[in-house]
């Protein structure tokens, strides 16, 4: 399966997880149990975009999002 990222849209947290295309209109937040969240692009695009950690569970950023 392919690994996918999320961003939660309601607390900003920002996580991978490895799941079936089928599933991912279920995957919920880790942090606050949103539903409300959505997919990034990542793994393919490391070139096009900014910068963000993949390399472990990204605590910076999801810091920095959530003030
Ligand atoms: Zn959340």
């Amino acid at each position: 399966m392919p690994i996918f990222e999320f961003a939660c849209n309601d607390c900003g947290f920002i996580f991978s997880s490895l799941i079936s295309n089928a599933d991912k209109d279920k995957v919920q937040c880790p942090e606050c149990k949103s539903g409300n969240i959505k997919q990034l692009l990542s793994m393919f695009n490391t070139g096009k975009n900014k910068a963000v950690n993949y390399s472990s569970s990204c605590n910076d950023c999801a810091a920095r999002t959530r003030g």
